[in-house]
């Protein structure tokens, strides 16, 4: 039988990429599935409950070097990647295109790489292992929920005897995945909703969903459905147009990015200064390469002399970690019954998904888009 394995995530990373939900399945289809102890621990997946749906819970070392694939949510650690084997094949967010020391070593040890990131999205057999949409959407969720929380009034109006309430105004940039998801959560919870992007097709479904559609002069449609980066004049012009409407708004989240790039600067400093005390600023692009505002810090909040607040939240699906680890599961379900067949490994490298998603095999690099950004 072909052997899976997860592993336990680094510290502060509460998913988990292996699900007893999904241990049974696979165990079913005649795979053997070992967890490295405690790994579903903070998704609330204690090991007695692998041990029932058929795995075996087995510590680290055993859990790499008997396992022909690797299952986990980030990229695996310097020491991790010295313990692969050639011909095992590891998927996971493996961050591919901002990390190309991981992509190197992973080369290096000649082992088949599997990058979300990657992922072909476009094409209909692989909407069922996308992880960056899956994430997202649970990320989108929960970063209105940490605004509604956070925000020191109501998001619905309220009529009450005591007086009645305005809503909240809240404001998403980037309408992609997650900010559609920011914006229904939102909405359900009764706060005026807006939500901007440079893609002009979004327009269609951010009005779907009852918020408004804001635009400024500049339009940014890139290739394959995503945004292009801006050229430091339109973003200037972009961050100009954006002022006014973050002034007039009580909550601002924000999910812009542009696949491999720092995420583009959307809040400026000056627009973080001149918002309305108590503003709540929710930025899911925080991360060490940077932000979509002014200041913020990842998986920390910082409090200006204004009175705002900027919540550096890109880790906002780890924050919602049994959600987010079932859906992350399943996406893995989907890639290792697509790369295997009859206890084989099969990784097809001229298959349009497998050749895309593949950032290395035997010391090779094979995605086209990763060869691209590869210095
Ligand atoms: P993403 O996470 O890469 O970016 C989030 C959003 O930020 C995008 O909507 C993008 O347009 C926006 N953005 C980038 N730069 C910006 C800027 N300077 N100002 C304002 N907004 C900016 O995007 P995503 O959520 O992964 O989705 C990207 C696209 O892919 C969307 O069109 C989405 O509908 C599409 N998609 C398609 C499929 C599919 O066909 N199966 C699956 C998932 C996503």
């Amino acid at each position: 039988a072909i052997v899976v394995s997860a592993l336990k995530e680094a510290d502060g990373e509460n998913r988990v990429a292996m699900t007893p939900d999904i241990v049974s399945r696979l165990v079913k289809s005649n795979y053997e599935v070992l967890i490295e102890q405690g790994a579903g621990v903070n998704a609330f997946y204690p090991d007695d409950a692998y041990t029932q749906a058929g795995a075996k819970v087995v510590d680290r070392n055993e859990a790499i070097s008997q396992a022909s694939i690797i299952a986990m949510i980030d990229k695996p650690s310097a020491a991790t990647i010295q313990q692969l084997k050639a011909g095992q094949a590891i998927i996971g967010l493996l961050a591919p295109l901002t990390d190309q020391d991981t992509v190197k070593a992973l080369a290096e040890k000649k082992v088949s790489a599997l990058a979300f990131e990657l992922l072909p999205r476009t094409v209909s057999r692989a909407q069922t292992m996308d992880v960056l949409s899956s994430q997202s959407s649970v990320a989108g969720y929960k970063a209105a929920l940490l605004a509604a929380d956070r925000f020191s009034r109501y998001f619905p109006m309220m009529i009450t005897a005591a007086g009645t309430a305005k809503p909240a105004k809240v404001l998403v940039l980037g309408t992609g995945v997650a900010g559609l998801q920011a914006i229904g959560t939102a909405k359900r919870l009764g706060a005026v909703v807006s939500g901007y992007d440079v893609r002009p097709a979004s327009r269609g479904e951010v009005e779907s969903l009852g918020a408004t559609f804001l635009t400024t002069s500049v339009s940014g449609a890139g290739e394959g459905g995503y945004a292009r980066q801006l050229t430091p004049e339109e973003t200037q012009q972009q961050q100009d147009e954006l002022a006014g409407f973050i002034a007039e708004n009580n909550v601002i989240i924000t999910t812009a990015q542009v696949p491999g790039r720092k995420p583009p600067l959307l809040v400026t400093q000056k627009s973080v200064d001149e918002a309305k005390p108590g503003t709540i600023f929710v930025d899911l692009a925080a991360s060490e390469l940077g932000g979509n505002v002014a200041g913020s810090k990842p998986a920390t909040t910082v409090t200006t002399d204004a009175g705002a607040q900027i919540i550096g939240a890109g880790d906002m699906a780890s924050q919602l970690p049994s959600a987010a680890s079932d859906m992350f599961a399943k996406n893995v379900q989907a890639v290792i019954t697509y790369i295997t067949k009859d206890d084989q490994l099969t990784l097809d490298v001229d298959d349009d998904v497998i050749g895309e998603l593949l950032a290395t095999k035997d010391g090779e690099i094979i995605s086209n888009r990763l060869r691209g950004a590869m210095k």
